[in-house]
């Protein structure tokens, strides 16, 4: 076994000891220096004397990126004792777990591992038994935050969304309901501020105070008002009230304004999200459930025959996957359909044609848009060459298509074309057993996008 042991101290007595358990040792003495070499090992061992950040900031950036080691094991030693930096393994499993990750690790090491997304899904399908749990921290957004995820993730999207995304493909099980937190209905944050405010103009200089109802005149006012020589004697019609229930009672009315003096029962609860400043009111608050995930059987077979990173993309903003990932799915969709006669899909190309120079990008993006808020999750976006794009709507037949052409038709309708500078030209295809009995998926598109 050839393990790595990082340590900033020397103490040759722990090195003899790991050297005599795992066979091969090679010690480094700094992270700087391990990150020159080129050599590929079956486990890291850290020293805590390491900053704890600076531990974490090596396993993210360099260990979880890298092509050759984002799957192995990592440990923290101190003073001898090993803590798994993942999860408890006692040390008479060590050996054990490293080789069962390297075992597992084997069944899938062919696929492609340039995005966290799929290095993270084969760390936890190397890792059967792992429960993806959230820790709580003050210094996130969130307040939780999920400590595997974030050895991996890239920073580039919110990673919830994707955690949530897995869930719902049934890539992943909610084990656990954690907690339900309040958050900010733009930006998802739990950090916010509370105040409350005048009902009438909107001020904080408000105070609670205890209001008289005078039964004679009917005045309602601040009890101090009512006050004179220790009694209470109604400012408005000179009463003096001295039964409750009889001469006055306490109305509803707690809160009196400073500022403009208005008499309020409630005031008025402003919520600001500190992480994006948008103001808003408590009906407006978002809830987040925080879950305890863990992959299922189903998604352990889906990473295993790499097909589950032809739907992870989703859940970029995009809705874009790769051509061949795309590909791919065309052709489940043309198999599906030649099995079952109402298995319908269909596509829609869109060519752009300029005649100025204009980026595209803007146009996709709200493009994408239409169709994320529009249409379903399983729908996909791809490109063919810089200005065609393909869409792909399964389980959408010639209907359903009609009613995609309707919004897609509207849509571009909205859009300020400045005629002249560009074009855009649309072709549909709905799919029927016959039309697709002698066709792939090559076939098909090329068909589509040389009718644009
Ligand atoms: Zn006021
Ligand atoms: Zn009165
Ligand atoms: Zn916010």
């Amino acid at each position: 076994m050839n393990t790595v042991y990082i340590t900033n101290k020397d103490n040759p007595f722990i090195v003899s000891l790991l050297k005599e358990f795992f066979d091969k040792i090679s010690v480094f003495n700094s992270f700087a220096d391990f990150s020159t070499q080129e050599e590929v090992f079956d486990s890291v061992i850290i020293s805590s004397n390491f900053e704890k950040t600076k531990i974490e900031d090596f396993v993210k950036k360099t260990i979880r990126t890298s092509d050759k080691l984002f799957i192995v094991p990592i440990f923290l030693e101190d003073n001898g004792t090993f803590l798994s930096h993942e999860n408890v393994v006692n040390l008479e499993n060590i050996k054990e777990h490293i080789i069962s990750v390297k075992n597992l690790y084997k069944e899938i090491e062919h696929h492609n591992y340039s995005s966290w997304e799929n290095r993270i899904l084969s760390y936890f399908y190397t890792r059967p038994d792992l429960s993806v749990c959230p820790k709580i921290d003050k210094n996130h957004d969130m307040f939780y935050y999920y400590p595997h995820v974030e050895q991996f993730y890239d920073g580039q999207e919110d990673y919830f969304y994707w955690m949530e995304e897995m869930a719902t493909q049934k890539i992943f099980s909610k084990v656990k309901l954690v907690d339900r937190l309040f958050c900010c209905p733009y930006c998802f944050s739990a950090l916010m501020k509370f105040s409350d405010h005048c009902p009438n103009c909107g001020s904080i200089n408000i105070k609670q105070e205890r209001f008289v109802h005078c039964f004679s005149c009917g005045y309602v006012s601040p009890e101090s008002k009512f006050m004179k020589d220790e009694r209470f004697v109604c400012p408005s019609c000179k009463s003096k009230l001295k039964l409750i229930g009889e001469d006055y009672d306490r109305p509803l009315e707690n809160g009196v304004c400073m500022d403009c003096g208005n008499y309020h029962i409630d005031s008025t609860l402003q919520i600001s999200c500190l992480s994006c400043s948008k103001i808003f009111t408590t009906e407006e608050l978002s809830k987040k459930s925080v879950f305890e995930y863990k992959l299922t059987e189903y998604g352990r077979n889906q990473i295993k025959f790499d097909t589950v990173s032809s739907t992870n993309i989703i859940a970029s903003e995009l809705n874009y996957i790769a051509l061949n990932y795309f590909i791919f799915t065309l052709n489940w969709s043309i198999q599906m359909q030649k099995r079952y006669i109402d298995s319908y899909f269909s596509l829609v190309a869109l060519k752009i044609i300029m005649e100025t120079e204009f980026s595209v990008y803007d146009l996709l993006v709200e493009f994408s848009k239409l169709l994320r808020s529009s249409f379903r999750t399983t729908d996909f976006c791809s490109k063919i060459d810089n200005n065609t794009f393909i869409f792909l709507f399964p389980k959408t037949g010639a209907t359903g298509l009609n009613a995609i052409k309707t919004k897609i038709d509207t849509f571009l309708g909205s859009i300020k074309l400045s005629k002249g500078q560009f074009n855009i030209k649309t072709e549909y295809f709905s799919s029927t057993q016959e039309n697709i009995a002698e066709e792939n998926s090559q076939q098909i598109l090329s068909n589509l996008t040389n009718k644009l």
